[in-house]
């Protein structure tokens, strides 16, 4: 049986090593620590993510539970303190239940099964680095060391039963154009001005909530030398997602011919535009094997699954450009990547008693 004590002291200690990104080292050796001590055998690839298996039997295939080993800052010398049912700190650093509670959850599901001794499903544990400064840790992951193809990811705000089985891919563009430097006020007809070229560009880039499943921004714009100079250099940066892949190609397609068609208006510039897909997206159904396994596991505690398609990125995202299909579950806190950062001591215990459950089935 879960042990309330034991999962609340596991916490606080997970959450008193700092580990923001990039310093994930000291944490990810204490988890590499407590899971050896479980019997599992852990790995580390060379990027520094940890890997580890438990229960391995031929022929059965392993179920992943993943969840980053970083955290935002301010997130160094964290003082948990507790109020009731709540974790907060004193309002100067993160709480870093984003993703402590999903690491000690899964620390404590794995040491009843332990203290039980009794058959489990094969797990295979991912716990990566830099999730936070751009999902590197699952970019960069040994995804030869990985042989699960289905499981979970706890990286979400709300209770366990809260799960993202949607989330957009994207892609981003890059753009630099080139024009012509001349004196603004003595000879402006021999500059070509990059600026304006970008803004003719820009102008007409699909941008904002282009419908329920897809988004587009331009995001950051440089450029020019001086006020009275014709500007010779302009950049900026866009991206766009979406869930649905059709209408994701779709928006691609026509920003190419867009910026294509600005591109041949200006011969005497060059604009070098690249768009590149960053992470893939991913849509599980609830009829999916993996949705259904976990909608057991809520039921057989009480509790309902509540499905929610996001905007946003996380090692799923990752997982899924290599072929495994992973839903996102809260972790029991909310206002995640601020000073209010709060958990709810009960849903931690549901998030430890949900992953035993899982894993007994
Ligand atoms: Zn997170």
């Amino acid at each position: 049986m879960v042990d309330r004590e034991r999962l609340l002291s596991s916490f606080l200690d997970l959450v008193r090593i700092d580990s923001p990104s990039g310093e994930e080292e000291p944490v990810a050796q204490e988890i590499a620590r407590r899971l050896g001590a479980l019997g599992a055998d852990v790995l580390r690839d060379a990027h520094g993510n940890l890997i580890a298996r438990l229960g391995a039997r031929a022929g059965v295939a392993p179920f992943l539970l993943s969840a980053h080993m970083d955290t935002v800052e301010p997130g160094r010398g964290i003082r948990p303190m507790i109020e009731g049912d709540v974790i907060r700190t004193d309002g100067s650093t993160i709480l870093g239940g984003d993703p402590k509670a999903g690491v000690a959850a899964i620390l404590e599901a794995l040491t009843v099964l332990r203290e039980a001794d009794t058959a489990h499903r094969p797990v295979e544990l991912v716990f990566t680095r830099g999730e936070e400064v751009g999902l590197l840790g699952s970019r960069s992951l040994d995804y030869h060391m990985v042989t699960a193809r289905q499981g979970v990811v706890l990286d979400g705000e709300g209770a366990i039963s809260e799960i993202t089985n949607e989330a957009p891919a994207q892609y981003i563009i890059d753009v630099d154009i080139t024009g012509r430097a001349a004196h603004a006020g003595v000879e402006p007809e021999r500059g070509v001005p990059a600026i304006l070229i970008a803004a003719e560009l820009i102008v007409e880039l699909p941008q904002g909530r282009l419908d329920r499943e897809t988004t587009a921004n331009v995001g950051l714009i440089s450029g020019g030398s001086a006020r009275n100079a014709v500007p010779e250099q302009c950049s900026f940066k866009a991206e766009f997602r979406s869930r649905n892949p059709e209408r994701l190609e779709a928006v691609r397609q026509e920003i190419d011919l867009h910026i294509t068609s600005v591109a041949a208006r200006h011969p005497a510039a060059k604009v070098d535009a690249r768009i590149e897909k960053i992470f893939d997206g991913y849509k599980l159904a609830p009829s999916h094997p993996v949705l259904q396994q976990c909608a057991a596991a809520l039921h057989s505690l009480g509790m309902e699954p509540r499905y929610l398609a996001s905007g946003g990125a996380t090692d799923a995202n990752i997982f899924a450009g290599h072929g495994i299909e992973a839903a996102v579950l809260g972790m029991g806190g909310s206002n995640f990547h601020t000073t209010r950062e709060q958990l709810s001591i009960a849903n931690l215990v549901n998030s430890a008693r949900f992953i035993e459950a899982v894993l007994r089935t």
